[in-house]
């Protein structure tokens, strides 16, 4: 099928329906079915909603949020090929990769923030600082934001925005959902998810329609904190729009993201990871391997293995489970890496092996692709090709290899593959990403207990465990005194009397000698005492 045609028959379809969003198998173009659009006229009653149902939802305990997401969990593992099949067939991706990285992350998701919110979330005393302080006491509280907003991309459709509506509902949030229109009916899924929760009317609303429109609406309803993941075009342009009331934004953008791979390297494991981790959801991932750097000893050897395991792979529509790859998510993507990879042919680049289609494939298929003879200013070192390609470059020593892996305005995660988990881990600090992995890549995402976001374009905070609970609330500290004091030392009147007593104070607090401290404290003593507990006359 030629590309006009794919277009056309997408765009048929969309234009069949125009208040609904039209969800399409990206691996066989059958239309799936739609989903009606969210009249945003209804949005100042959702919002109106969600604030109520906040107010009592932030006054729940932890346990009691917690059995809601328990209840999401259950449903989760009782419909568990139900769900990867929907993800599956709205995504293009395999029903074993929905399963892995979509369905399961998911029910991991529910078990750890119900099981932890608590501990992260629950005021802490925090300990005096100086003995100038002594009558001091704080604390610091996670007040939930109100009302979170979170924007979603297609490549998981699952997995990333029902992680953050588990981490915004124990912080004690109401959710706003939109999910990406190439995928509205996991939006569907997610709301069926939600429903199992049964969580308190108004709570949780998912919003279908355009990524412009219902953001512009999100910010025009004063929106209390926007989550978005997606593309660094559009995190831009939200952070724009964010300015206007500082609405507070987490943003987790694109990738293009380096592997080192050192001499002493176990080279099947470091083949067998690329593969995965660079072709795995036909490379549409954020955090997947796009430039690999080899040392020049073993470069040809790693090419040799990581071609073999390319050419084994398998890419088509999923009827029996046996095949490694699917289909890229949208027409728009595809041609995105054809564009990278023409580019990098015309410059020189070699290709050293691809996947071979299983069965026909009609829908939007790229084959995993394998690049060599590559160099820095190729489009697929530059920016996030964002589909199954790889590019393998040999380093001469392990700086350059760093040099070459920062080269990227882009920073969310990267790997070192090396026997030597020391050099491993020194060279891993030096890599300006949000995450490193030693001999693995990528998987961490699905990991319950880490952080996860990048640096540079690649994104502006955290998602996941503490970090991720702890931008779904504001930080606030309540500070008090144990002994009913009239006056601070520092507050008013002033006069020679305070400005020695706070000499002394410094000096005591750091004395250059043992006479200093005691003399200091003899002066400060009294004055503090009495300024602290008689009154101004
Ligand atoms: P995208 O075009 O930015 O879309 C992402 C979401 O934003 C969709 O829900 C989309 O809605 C919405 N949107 C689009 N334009 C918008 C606008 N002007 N204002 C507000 N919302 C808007 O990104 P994508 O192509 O779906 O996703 C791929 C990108 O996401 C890649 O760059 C990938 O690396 C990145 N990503 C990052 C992470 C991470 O954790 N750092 C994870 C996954 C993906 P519509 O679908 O309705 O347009």
């Amino acid at each position: 099928m030629g590309d006009q045609s794919l277009l056309d028959r997408a765009s048929a379809a969309a234009a069949e329906h125009a208040n609904v969003t039209v969800s399409i198998n990206p691996a066989t173009l059958e239309k799936l079915g739609h989903v009606d659009n969210t009249d945003l006229t209804r949005l100042p009653a959702m919002f109106a909603a969600a604030r109520s149902a906040q107010a009592l939802w932030a006054q729940q305990s932890f346990a009691e949020r917690a059995s809601h997401i328990k209840k999401m969990r259950d449903y989760i593992v009782a419909n568990a090929e139900e769900l990867a099949s929907i993800v599956a067939r709205d995504n293009g991706k395999s029903r074993v990769d929905a399963l892995a990285t979509e369905v399961l992350p998911c029910a991991l998701a529910c078990n750890w923030y119900m099981k932890n919110a608590a501990k992260v979330l629950k005021p802490k005393s925090l300990g005096v600082s100086s003995i100038l302080f002594f009558n001091k006491r704080s604390q610091v509280m996670h007040v939930p934001m109100g009302v979170v907003g979170i924007i979603s991309p297609w490549n998981y459709p699952l997995s990333i925005p029902f992680g953050e509506l588990v981490m915004g509902l124990m912080a004690g949030n109401a959710i706003m959902l939109k999910v990406a229109a190439q995928t509205p009916l996991v939006g569907k899924a997610i709301e069926a998810i939600v429903a199992a929760g049964e969580l308190p009317v108004g709570l949780f609303h998912h919003v279908v329609g355009s990524g412009g429109a219902v953001s512009t609406a999100f910010f025009k309803h004063r929106i209390d904190k926007l989550f978005f993941t997606g593309s660094v075009a559009t995190g831009k342009q939200l952070m724009a729009q964010a300015a206007e009331n500082l609405t507070p934004l987490s943003l987790e953008l694109g990738g293009n993201d380096p592997m080192i791979v050192l001499a002493d390297a176990d080279l099947e494991r470091a083949a067998n990871g690329a593969a995965w981790a660079g072709y795995q959801n036909a490379g549409q991932s954020c955090g997947g391997v796009a430039r690999i750097y080899v040392d020049r000893r073993v470069h040809d050897q790693f090419v040799t293995l990581l071609a073999e395991k390319t050419r084994k792979m398998r890419h088509g529509v999923d009827t029996d489970f046996e095949l490694e790859m699917g289909a890229m998510t949208t027409h728009n993507q595809l041609k995105v890496v054809e564009r990278h990879v023409q580019d990098a042919l015309d410059k020189g680049a070699r290709i050293a092996a691809q996947s071979s289609a299983k069965g026909p494939t009609p829908g939007y298929f790229f084959p995993a692709t394998l690049l060599t003879n590559v160099h820095d200013d190729m489009l697929t070192m530059k920016e996030e090709t964002f589909g199954p390609v790889m590019a393998v470059v040999p380093f001469d020593s392990e700086e350059e290899a760093i040099r070459k892996a920062n080269n990227s305005d882009l920073g969310l995660t990267s790997s070192v593959w090396t026997r030597n988990q020391a050099k491993g881990k020194a060279i891993a600090a030096r890599l300006e990403t949000g995450v490193t992995a030693i001999n693995d890549h990528l998987y961490t995402h699905g990991l319950s207990e880490t952080p996860w976001g990048g640096w540079k374009l690649s994104g502006i905070g955290r998602t996941h465990v503490a970090h991720g609970l702890a931008e779904m609330t504001h930080t606030k500290v309540i500070n008090w005194d144990i002994l009913p004091a009239k006056r601070n030392l520092w507050w008013f009147p002033f006069s020679k009397h305070t400005h020695q007593a706070l000499l002394a104070a410094l000096r005591f607090a750091f004395p250059r000698s043992l006479g200093e401290y005691v003399g200091s404290s003899l002066k400060l003593t009294p004055y503090l005492l009495k300024k602290m507990f008689t009154s101004w006359k």
